[in-house]
């Protein structure tokens, strides 16, 4: 094989491994995305719980002062009895005093009720708490992963860039201009393979007096069809 065309092979080989490494670089803020997803929602549901328990406890507040209010009411109304003359002004007060004792009674009710609502609401904060927390270790550790894997990735970039810098040295400019316009429209593949009289790039037939030309591995020949530089894999065995 002609060394323009090795050092093609390279580039291309070496291009498609950067490009891969990139794409899975430029997906990493959407697959973070993805994993925060169940967090959101794990928080959404905190903040709901964590909203209904500061509602039951504001009401418990209201209902403590109404308790408050309506003793308050009793011990004033106790406190008038020497002022009252007749027996039906009496009885009505005993009555009043009554119904007011009856209404603590239904205070102090509401009051337990209100106390459970809250007991509820804490024991399920506590839960959501801890998925919530359970989620942001995932994505921790998730996060930690591919941390990681990117270091890992730019190092093998920046190594796989000095040896493209390199290969590119040993290239005519014309050539490399070709490729380059070839990778553009190729959706990065620009030299593939011709094996079977079959081009590799486009799946297309090369016609049979080409493909002996290809064999040889001398000159630059793209194919008729989608244009990309073709050359033919030596090493392997049992093609026509
Ligand atoms: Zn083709």
């Amino acid at each position: 094989m002609q060394d323009f065309l090795k050092h093609l092979v390279q580039l291309q080989q070496t291009d498609a491994a950067i490009l891969e490494k990139r794409r899975f670089i430029d997906r990493v803020p959407l697959r973070i995305n993805e994993v925060d997803e169940p967090l959101r929602i794990a928080k959404a549901e905190l903040e709901k719980i964590r909203q209904k328990a500061a509602a039951a406890a504001k009401k418990k507040k209201d209902k403590e002062t109404a308790l408050a209010e309506t003793q308050e009411k009793i011990t004033k109304m106790k406190n008038r009895a020497s002022d009252l003359k007749t027996n039906k002004e009496y009885q009505a007060h005993l009555k009043e005093i009554e119904n007011s004792e009856k209404e603590i009674v239904n205070i102090e009710e509401q009051i337990l009720q209100v106390m459970d609502e809250i007991d509820s609401a804490e024991k399920e904060m506590a839960e959501r708490e801890k998925g919530v927390r359970a989620e942001e270790a995932k994505i921790q550790e998730f996060k930690r992963v591919l941390d990681t894997d990117v270091a890992k990735l730019e190092l093998e970039l920046a190594a796989l860039k000095e040896g493209r810098t390199k290969i590119v040295s040993e290239l005519e400019p014309d050539i490399y201009n070709t490729y380059l316009a070839l990778l553009k429209r190729g959706n990065g593949m620009a030299v593939v393979r011709a094996e079977n009289e079959i081009c590799h790039g486009c799946d297309m037939n090369i016609p049979p007096q080409l493909f002996v030309e290809i064999r040889k591995n001398t000159d630059l020949i793209q194919c008729p069809q989608c244009y990309r530089i073709l050359y033919y894999e030596e090493d392997t065995a049992g093609n026509s």
